[in-house]
Formats: C-alpha cells, sequence, structure tokens
C-alpha cells in the first residue's frame, strides 16, 4: 500500500479487507511475502557511543590524570623514555579497559536479546507466539493484561481493554480502547479504535490487525527509542570511583612529602626528586583497579545468562550478592506448572483420573460408578472444557499446552472422558466472557445451548464458587447444596498438594440469576483437583538457600492448604507457617513485618499483598528478591531489591519493572543467580586485596630506601613494567575466578558492608611491609655478592613479580578450602595469566632491547631461586595469616 489510510475513520471490518484478511489469520506464504515487502517489525537500536568517545573516557579517572601529569612533566624535563613508557602504560591499560568493556556492553546487549518480546497471533487459524519481530501488517495479534503491544494495530475486537499509552502521549492515566471507528481528524489519543506500538495492555484483552510495523508505526515515526544504551555503571563502581578520587590525594600528599624529604633531607636536585616522586606515584597509583571492577562486573552477568538469568540492571548483581530473603511464586516457580487433573469430586463420590501429562488418554476410576456418577463427570467436564481458552496441540508426537496449563489440563479431562472439545465449543458457541481474575479469582462464560437457552459457566477457587451456588448436581437432576461436605471434599484434594478448582452452572433465563458479572443461584458441579509436581531441583535449591542463610518465602493464589502441602513436599520447613491474604490485610504495618518475617507461606495472595510483604521484609533489614509475572506484579517488583519476572511465563510489564528475569521460570536460576552475585562480590574484593598490597608494597620500597638513604632499589621505569605487565595479565584472571565451592555455604553479605574493611586495611598494610622487606632483601642479598645496582635492581623487580604471582594464587584461595597444590592453578585463565607474565619477564632480562630499555641484567640460576623463594614466603605468610584469622 503506497498511501496509508487513516485506519482509525475505517470500520474494522473494512481494514480487514483492505489487508485481505478472512479471519484466519495470514498464511506462510503471505506472511513472507509481506515480510519482504515491509521488512522486519524492528525500531533501529540506539546509537552506541563512538569510538573515539568510548577511548576518551577511559582516561576519565583521577588516577589517570595524574599518572598523565607525570609522563608530561617527566617529558618537560628530558626524561622521555619515562614518558614514553608511562605513556605506553596509560594506553595498554586504556585499549585493555576498551576491548574488554567493548565486550561486555555487546554482550550485555546479545543478552536483553534474549528476552525480546513475543506476540500471540492467529495465522491459518492456530493461535501461536512468534518473536514480535516477525509480525507483518494484516496479522492478527491478540492483546492480554501485561503484554506490550507489538506493533500499530487497528482493533478488531475489545474485552474492557485499557492501555497505558504514557510512552507516546505523556498521559499516565490508561486509556479505554474500543473497535469503532472514530472521527478523521482526532489526534492520536483519541483514536480508541488503535493500539500503538510500544504502549502497554494494563487490563483487558481484545484482537487487533498489525497495520504497521517497525519505523512505520507511531513510535519509530517520533523517532523514539525502546531499550536504552547498557550502562556499565552501578553503585559499587561509582564507589570505586570515590576511592580513586581518595587515593589520588592520598598519593600526592606522600608525594609532596617525599619530594620534600629528598630536596631539603637527602640533597637531591629538583628535577631528580621529581622523578623520584613520579617513582612513588607510579608505583603506587592501582590504574588498572576502576577497569578490573567494571569488568568483574561484566564477566558476572555474562555468567548469570548462562545459567539463564538476565540481568536488565546491572546493580542487580551487587543486590544479588546480598540477598537474605527469596520470595517466590508458588506456580511455574517453584513447580512445574504443567498440571494434571488427578481427581474429581462429584456430589456422587470420589473419581481418581489416571494418565500422564497433555495426553488425552488415561483412566477414569468412580469410587463408587454408577450411572448418575457417569453423568455427573460428564457434566463438570463440558463446563469445564467450554469455559476454557486453551487449546492442546501435538507437535512432534507430544501433546503440549496452548494457554493456560491449567485450563489445558481440564481439556485432556474432558478428553479423558470422552467428549470432543473442537466439536463441543461449535455446539455451544460462546456469546460472552469475564476472563480469569487473580484478584476475583474465577472466570464466567455464556454459551448458547444446542437447545437454545443461554447457559452461564463459572470456573474458579472453590470458596469463590461456593458463594454463587444454590444447588449441587446430581446426575442430571439436583440437589440442595451442601456447603460443609463440599468444603471438607476441598480441603481433602488440597491436603494432597493438588490445585482445587470449582465449577458451577446456571441457566441464564432463571429468574434468580443476577448479572453476569455477579451470577448466584447457580448448581455446582464438582471439583477437580490438578496436581502441579514441584521442579526437580527446586527441594536442592531450597535446601542450598538454607545453608547460605537466605530464607525461602512461597507467596502463591492457591489454597492454604495446597500450599501447605506443596511447601512439605519442598522441603520448605517441617511445619511451615502459612498466613492467608485476608489476615496480612488486617494487619498494621508494624505487626505485618514480625509476621512476614516468621511465616514460611502466604496463600490465597493478591499482588499488592507482595508489596506489602516486600516492605515489612525490607523494613527488618532484609535484601528482598520477588518473583513476579503479572501486570499487577510491577510494583512490588520495582520496590524489591532485586525483582525477579519469569522469562517464558511472565508479562512484558512485569518483565520491564523487574530487574532480572529469568529465561527459564526456575526457581532453582534465582539461586545459581545469586550465588554468580556473591562471586562477582567476592572477586572485586579479591582484586582490591590483591591490586592495593602490590602497590603499596612498591611505594613503601621507594620511600624506604629514601628514608634510609639507600639508592631507589627499582626505577620508575621498571616499577611502571611491574605494573603494566602484572596489572593486564594477573589482576584481570581475578575477575574470571568462578564461584567457590564454600561461596553457598555462608549467610549473605550485610548490606552496606563497605568493600574497604578494616580487616582488609590490616592486610594491606601487612603486605606492603613483606613486600618492602622482600625488595630490600633481595637487593641487599645481590650486593653483597658484588652485583651491580643496575642487576640487583633487576633482581628485585623479578622478585616483586613473584611476590605478586604468590599473592595472587594465595588471593584466588578461600581459607576455608583445604590447602591442596592442585587447586593453586585450577583455572585456565590463571594459567594463562602467569605464564604471559613469566614469558614477559623472559624478554624483560634478557631480550637486548629490554635490557636496554630498563637497564636490566641476565639473571642466573641463583638470582632466580632467590626470587622464587621470595614469592613463596608471600604466599606461605598470607595464607598462614588468612587461616589463622578465618578470612582473606
Ligand atoms: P502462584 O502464586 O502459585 O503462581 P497464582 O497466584 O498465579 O499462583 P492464581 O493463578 O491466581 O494463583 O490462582 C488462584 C486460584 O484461582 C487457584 O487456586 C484456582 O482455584 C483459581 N484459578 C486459577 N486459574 C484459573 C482459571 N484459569 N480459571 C478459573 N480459576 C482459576
Amino acid at each position: 500500500m503506497s498511501t496509508e489510510p487513516a485506519w482509525h475513520a475505517l470500520p474494522a471490518a473494512e481494514v480487514e479487507r483492505l489487508w485481505g484478511g478472512d479471519g484466519r489469520g495470514l498464511s506462510p506464504h503471505e506472511v513472507q511475502a509481506r515480510r519482504q515487502e515491509h521488512g522486519a517489525n524492528r525500531l533501529p537500536a540506539p546509537p552506541r557511543r563512538r569510538l573515539w568517545r568510548r577511548a576518551l573516557a577511559q582516561f576519565n579517572n583521577p588516577l589517570i590524570h595524574v599518572l598523565l601529569a607525570a609522563a608530561a612533566v617527566s617529558a618537560c624535563l628530558g626524561h622521555a623514555v619515562d614518558a614514553l613508557v608511562i605513556g605506553a602504560v596509560l594506553l595498554l591499560n586504556a585499549l585493555v579497559g576498551l576491548i574488554q568493556e567493548g565486550r561486555a556492553e555487546q554482550a550485555l546487549e546479545a543478552i536483553r536479546r534474549l528476552i525480546d518480546p513475543q506476540a500471540a497471533v492467529i495465522r491459518q487459524g492456530q493461535r501461536c507466539l512468534v518473536p514480535a519481530e516477525e509480525l507483518v501488517p494484516g496479522d492478527r495479534v491478540l492483546l492480554a493484561a501485561g503484554d506490550r503491544v507489538p506493533a500499530d494495530l487497528r482493533l478488531l475486537a475489545c474485552h474492557q481493554l485499557r492501555i497505558d499509552e504514557s510512552l507516546l502521549t505523556g498521559e499516565s492515566l490508561t486509556v479505554a480502547k474500543h473497535v469503532e471507528a472514530v472521527a478523521l481528524q482526532a489526534p492520536l489519543a483519541e483514536r480508541r479504535c488503535l493500539a500503538y506500538s510500544g504502549t502497554m495492555v494494563a487490563a483487558g484483552s481484545g484482537t487487533g490487525l498489525v497495520v504497521a510495523t517497525g519505523e512505520r508505526t507511531e513510535l519509530g515515526r517520533i523517532g523514539r527509542l525502546l531499550g536504552s544504551v547498557v550502562s556499565l555503571q552501578t553503585p559499587l563502581t561509582r564507589q570505586m570511583e570515590g576511592f580513586a578520587t581518595q587515593v589520588t590525594t592520598a598519593i600526592l600528599m606522600a608525594s609532596l612529602g617525599l619530594f620534600g624529604l629528598a630536596v631539603w633531607g637527602r640533597g637531591y636536585a629538583w628535577d631528580e626528586a621529581f622523578m623520584v616522586v613520579v617513582g612513588l606515584a607510579v608505583a603506587a597509583i592501582p590504574e588498572g583497579l576502576p577497569a578490573v571492577v567494571t569488568i568483574t562486573m561484566a564477566v558476572g552477568v555474562q555468567r548469570m545468562a548462562q545459567r539463564r538469568a538476565i540481568i536488565r540492571h546491572l546493580p542487580a548483581v551487587e543486590a544479588l550478592g546480598a540477598v537474605s530473603v527469596i520470595c517466590a511464586d508458588k506456580t511455574g516457580t517453584l513447580t512445574c506448572n504443567e498440571m494434571m487433573v488427578q481427581a474429581a469430586e462429584l456430589s456422587t463420590g470420589h473419581v481418581e483420573i489416571g494418565g500422564a501429562g497433555y495426553e488425552p488418554v488415561g483412566s477414569v476410576r468412580f469410587e463408587q460408578a454408577s450411572h448418575d456418577a457417569r453423568i455427573s463427570l460428564h457434566r463438570l467436564a463440558l463446563a469445564a472444557a467450554l469455559c476454557n481458552d486453551a487449546e492442546l496441540q501435538q507437535r512432534h508426537g507430544s501433546w503440549c499446552a496452548q494457554g493456560d496449563p491449567l485450563e489445558a489440563a481440564l481439556l485432556v479431562l474432558a478428553a479423558k472422558v470422552g467428549l470432543d472439545v473442537a466439536a463441543l465449543r461449535q455446539a455451544w458457541p460462546r456469546l460472552a466472557e469475564i476472563p480469569f481474575d487473580g484478584q476475583r479469582r474465577d472466570m464466567t462464560t455464556l454459551h448458547r445451548r444446542p437447545e437454545g437457552q443461554e447457559w452461564i459457566l463459572v470456573k474458579g477457587a472453590p470458596e469463590r464458587v461456593f458463594s454463587l451456588v444454590a444447588h449441587e448436581a446430581h446426575g442430571a437432576g439436583q440437589r440442595l447444596f451442601d456447603l460443609v461436605a463440599w468444603t471438607r471434599r476441598t480441603h481433602r484434594l488440597a491436603s494432597q498438594g493438588l490445585r482445587v478448582l470449582a465449577v458451577a452452572s446456571g441457566e441464564r433465563d432463571e429468574a434468580s440469576l443476577g448479572a453476569l458479572e455477579r451470577p448466584s443461584g447457580l448448581t455446582l458441579l464438582g471439583l477437580v483437583g490438578l496436581i502441579d509436581p514441584p521442579r526437580t531441583g527446586a527441594r536442592l535449591a531450597i535446601a542450598g538457600c538454607r545453608r547460605a542463610g537466605i530464607q525461602v518465602k512461597m507467596i502463591t493464589g492457591d489454597h492454604a492448604v495446597t500450599a501447605e502441602a506443596i511447601a512439605r513436599q519442598l522441603g520448605l520447613s517441617e511445619h511451615p507457617r502459612v498466613v492467608e491474604g485476608q489476615q496480612l490485610d488486617a494487619r498494621e504495618e508494624t505487626d505485618l513485618a514480625e509476621l512476614a518475617r516468621t511465616s514460611e507461606v502466604f496463600a490465597r495472595t493478591t499482588p499488592e499483598h507482595k508489596l506489602r510483604l516486600v516492605q515489612a521484609l525490607q523494613s527488618t533489614g532484609a535484601i528482598v528478591a520477588m518473583t513476579g509475572d503479572g501486570v499487577n506484579d510491577a510494583p512490588a517488583l520495582k520496590r524489591a531489591d532485586v525483582g525477579v519476572a519469569m522469562g517464558a511465563r511472565g508479562t512484558e510489564v512485569a518483565k520491564q519493572a523487574a530487574h532480572v528475569v529469568l529465561a527459564d521460570d526456575n526457581f532453582a536460576t534465582i539461586v545459581a543467580a545469586v550465588q554468580e552475585g556473591r562471586t562477582v562480590y567476592d572477586n572485586i574484593t579479591k582484586v582490591i586485596a590483591w591490586t592495593l598490597p602490590a602497590n603499596g608494597g612498591e611505594a613503601f620500597a621507594i620511600i624506604g630506601a629514601l628514608l634510609v638513604g639507600l639508592p631507589l632499589p627499582v626505577t620508575p621505569l621498571q616499577i611502571l613494567w611491574i605494573n603494566l605487565i602484572t596489572a593486564v595479565a594477573l589482576g584481570l584472571t581475578l575477575a574470571f575466578e568462578p564461584p567457590a565451592g564454600e561461596t553457598m555455604s555462608r549467610p549473605p553479605r550485610l548490606p552496606g558492608a563497605p568493600l574497604l574493611t578494616p580487616r582488609l586495611g590490616r592486610q594491606t598494610l601487612l603486605l606492603c611491609g613483606l613486600f618492602s622487606v622482600g625488595v630490600f632483601a633481595v637487593y641487599l642479598w645481590e650486593i653483597s655478592r658484588g652485583h651491580d645496582l643496575s642487576w640487583a635492581r633487576t633482581a628485585v623487580v623479578h622478585a616483586l613479580v613473584w611476590m605478586e604471582i604468590g599473592f595472587l594464587l594465595s588471593v584466588r584461595l578461600s581459607p576455608r578450602q583445604p590447602l591442596r597444590p592442585a587447586d593453586l592453578l585450577a583455572t585456565p585463565v590463571v594459567r594463562c595469566g602467569v605464564l604471559g607474565v613469566l614469558l614477559c619477564q623472559l624478554a624483560f632480562l634478557y631480550l637486548p632491547l629490554f635490557q636496554q630499555a630498563f637497564a636490566t641484567r641476565p639473571l642466573g640460576a641463583q638470582d632466580w631461586l632467590v626470587c622464587w623463594l621470595t614469592g613463596l614466603a608471600v604466599f606461605a605468610v598470607v595464607e598462614w595469616e588468612k587461616r589463622r584469622l578465618g578470612c582473606i
């Protein structure tokens, strides 16, 4: 179509005709042809920052500024080589940062694409889910609460459809939609028969015909971009930046002091003293630290994605590591959400249903088989199949559910009873419906019976349906409803961990029946009990949480007795404390915190309860992860420290509100993500614990030499060399450390605990001392053997490198882990790092070019042995000290 008609001003039927629709949706052939004509339903990605900007950003750090200034002044003082080497170090550092950060950003973007939205469409009469990108004009799209509208749609049918269009119009109130055409001049916000791409379905349901995709949508036209550029900034990286400024200030102060001491105390010339100061600054500045911290974070995000937890906001990585309570939905997260009707309760007695999965074959065993019992079951199954939106499909030989698994299970029951669902749906056409609503916990449909009367069907939570009924079915007839007996039957099914559903019906023309919204005087047809087995691995994951000091709380809309039984099966607690939604309503905020803290199961809850629970738990100081999937879960997900949305089952609204999206909806994945979160934090601590003493030790050695009046044991250039090769090859290896076995056997980190603990400070001092002792020991030993200053300095450099290797190997090991030689070089990254450093050292010691540039000498076997022993000594002392104290 070349000129676009005004879709909002045309009747729905006309729009359908223009796009050649016959109500059954497009064929694959048409889809392909239209995709070629209109392209993919995609908006251009937000532009990435330009390369030069990203390169420049690498230098935007106070630590680097000081070094840049040092290089500039060295060059002015005629120390061209020093200036060049400082420049080279900075360039290499920036290059590593740029490459690693670029890779991390790309990986994050790729991870985001994993959760690209899907759209429910009707193609060739079949409902199917396709990636929203694959929609073409003319597609029939089904909308439900929580969906993001995947393209511009002309609405064909609406049921109480309300859409949040704030993205386009800025209007925060949701807009009620209808199918009638509006005036040609109607402004965008008043085109009630259109649904715009990118807006969110707040409530109700509808069907729409795609009239524009990709850049031709309203969203594309105004050039608004969905999604934002990936940012690698988090509170922790910002904390590191603050730390960098503090370190820089401290180093500048120390440098000034040293300068004064050199000039006035030791009689150094000004420029000579300046070069000593440069040496100190170069030695002490941990220039690689900010980049390594960011990279550690990005590595963690990638690992989480491999374990199927997709991080939407980077700061969630930190929060995950500190989570102390996980509130998880039962259905689908702790259980498989693959339902099967296992039992039914009729007024004539109990019925056991056999079979497996969604395969529509299985045994039906009556407690008391009779003609009445058979008719009762037949009526129940018929109603359950009609008041139902699911479909069963056979794919590659196995049966699967389209739509709500609970409803699919009811279709399977109907098939087992011998009903032909497709034929029934034609014979009993649906006239109206009120879709399932988690707040009301029921679904109502109105049908025309083959005999002509209208028939209301309601299915839902037993207590809700019981409040609408006056009679119970018995065979083909009915009798007065016995609430006590049915409550007992409900309890019997629920205590086996079954999800219980009641089904009722009523003739519409009966005078006693009220409106469809609130019918009364219905006839109860019976109860069905559905099994939803716990997920394999959920029990283990819950046990893992207990070891890791994390409380698990189950939140469900299900019956309290069902929830309690499942909680026991999952090992949540031997005697779980169950609280119902109503009890939560009755509590004041102050009492709620204690109740929330001490209870494990929350049943018959609504999404509003989730928000209250998050707030109550947070008020006790807990760091809360909360799962959610529905549109109403968004506030709780946003409020939680870690909001976790379901990738497969969750609505777009929930995914957008969440910090983390689970690709597999599995509880065990949350626990895996927590483990990775803890690992990231551990690794960052290790990076800092390793970097600070290494740099500080070199600085101590320079200050020490000046204080006792010795020549500098290492030149500034040599220090740069050490920092260059060790920061890149060794420091970075810590970013890739895998989770240690004990990560999940200790309690969560206390929120707000500083990264730089007093303990870390003490250890840094100890190591600075140790490094200085090592430096002077090697230096004096070499001089005492009659070697010249250059030889001694070369040996000191080599010893420093070995000490850093020794320290690195020790930092990697947990004090709770037995010391086994095999663990020392256990990961390929560490092996590569150590090998890389040693290869660089060989060049440094034996290649003439390096010998000239760095004034080095070719060390012999004895020197090697001594340097190696110094490294070993550092390793031994740190190991001894940390095992004595029980922490890094
Ligand atoms: P969970 O928190 O365990 O995931 P939920 O909060 O999603 O569960 P709901 O799906 O809201 O729970 O179900 C609550 C109750 O509503 C169920 O126990 C059942 O009785 C009833 N129910 C669930 N699905 C339907 C449906 N499609 N039609 C009618 N009633 C339903």
